[in-house]
């Protein structure tokens, strides 16, 4: 990364993100990943580095960085753990929604304590048939007197076994698409609030990722984002559109973390009496894939900055970063595990988890054909003249 292009904010983020990384995740990361539990010890230092709330306004408890201050800060606990890079992050894309349409009084309500690194938020939008058609969820919420009555299931939600809130869209006027669904912020202690089966993953997997089961779940009025109904749908857009860079940085930190792992291997390993770095053939293979992590941590950055500076249309390259980055870590850490030859495929060596890890971000937060398929109407919308 060249320092110049970076505020001093930025540079001293990364700095304390990665000593963070180095010596409190690295050397768990492991450990986690075979128990399947989620390092609580990791989400403490966080908290006492005081990184918790990195994409919180300053008037709420946050260091009031924009969303390159959180791909920064991913990026480098992904290089150490793609797990612990999620854990975290997860937390910015259930906050988003409060940020982008809660009211002044809900902000006030719930930001301050997660800025705090002291509760969590994780974001629930998936459901078993509603997946890359998430407006198709069948979730519902129907008012009474001075609460809404949840009734459904989510799927698929990261750090939910965790979470103190939970930030849950559902239909409050059926038959009008996604002009019907709403936004509530819900409590874990809600009566009707359940956590359901934990996933037994591929990858990432210190983070919890459940089903919350919602049977009778009486939710405050006070809750419904924005307290209007209609806009929980539009909300979880504009918020995909803030946190797809997150999931590109977390790609970036894998793909980075394999390749480092990767030089420092082939610079060791002899066989044919020399270090097999020194082949031609695995130079070319190093060289590729340090051109495409910094390509690709490029265009994130690039995408970071057009929504920090308020860049109206920002759907298709945020699209754009998530398909490049986390296609590239895909193969970067791939390829990693192939420099390691036999070695690479077994436990013993880090390396194999780094692709385990890497393979997620082509699927969460809208998979990679979902993302090309945003990308293609963008573009055929500005030719038409309406712009991206
Ligand atoms: C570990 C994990 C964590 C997750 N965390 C969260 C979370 O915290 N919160 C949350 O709300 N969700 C979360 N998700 C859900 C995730 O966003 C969905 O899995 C994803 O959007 C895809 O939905 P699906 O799994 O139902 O696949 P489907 O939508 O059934 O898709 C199946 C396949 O069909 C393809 N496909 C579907 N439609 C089209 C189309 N029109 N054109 C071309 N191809 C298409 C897809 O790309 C995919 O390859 C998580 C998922 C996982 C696995």
């Amino acid at each position: 990364m060249v320092d110049d292009l970076y505020t001093a904010q930025q540079i001293d983020l990364r700095a304390r993100a990665r000593d963070l990384a180095e010596t409190v995740m690295r050397p768990v990361a492991g450990k986690y990943d075979v128990e399947q539990t989620y390092p609580w010890e990791v989400q403490q230092a966080i908290k006492h580095a005081g990184l918790s709330g990195v994409w919180i306004p300053k008037a709420y408890g946050g260091l009031g960085g924009g969303v390159l201050d959180l791909c920064l800060v991913v990026e480098e606990f992904s290089r150490a753990c793609g797990g612990m890079g999620v854990g975290y992050a997860v937390n910015a894309l259930g906050s988003f929604p409060i940020l982008v349409g809660g009211t002044d009084e809900q902000k006030e309500r719930w930001l301050p304590p997660i800025a705090a690194g002291d509760k969590l938020i994780a974001f629930g939008l998936s459901e078993k048939d509603a997946g890359s058609d998430a407006g198709s969820m069948a979730t519902r919420a129907a008012k009474d007197g001075d609460v809404y009555v949840l009734q459904g299931e989510k799927k698929w939600n990261t750090g939910g076994a965790v979470a103190s809130f939970n930030t849950i869209f559902a239909v409050t006027q059926p038959g009008r698409g996604a002009r019907g669904i709403s936004a509530f912020v819900v409590e874990k202690d809600t009566p009707g609030y359940r956590v359901g089966k934990h996933e037994d993953k591929m990858g990432i997997r210190c983070v919890p990722v459940v089903e919350i089961h919602l049977e009778d779940c009486r939710v405050p009025v006070r809750n419904l984002l924005g307290g209007e109904e209609g806009h929980g749908f539009k909300h979880a857009m504009v918020t995909l559109d803030r946190a797809r860079p997150g999931v590109a940085a977390q790609a970036i930190g894998l793909a980075q973390g394999a390749l480092d792992l990767a030089i420092a291997y082939t610079h060791e390993r002899k066989q044919f009496g020399q270090s097999i770095s020194s082949f031609q053939g695995i130079q070319w293979m190093l060289a590729d894939m340090a051109t495409q992590v910094e390509a690709a941590r490029a265009l994130v950055h690039h995408a970071a900055r057009a929504i920090d500076a308020g860049h109206k249309h920002i759907t298709k390259l945020s699209a754009m970063c998530k398909v490049m980055a986390t296609d590239v870590a895909m193969k970067v850490t791939t390829d990693a595990v192939q420099l390691f030859g036999g070695y690479g495929y077994c436990k013993d060596y880090p390396v194999e988890k780094y692709m385990r890890d890497a393979k997620i971000t082509q699927i969460y937060e809208g998979t990679n054909q979902i993302q090309r398929l945003v990308i293609a109407r963008s573009l055929l919308r500005e030719a038409a003249g309406a712009g991206g």
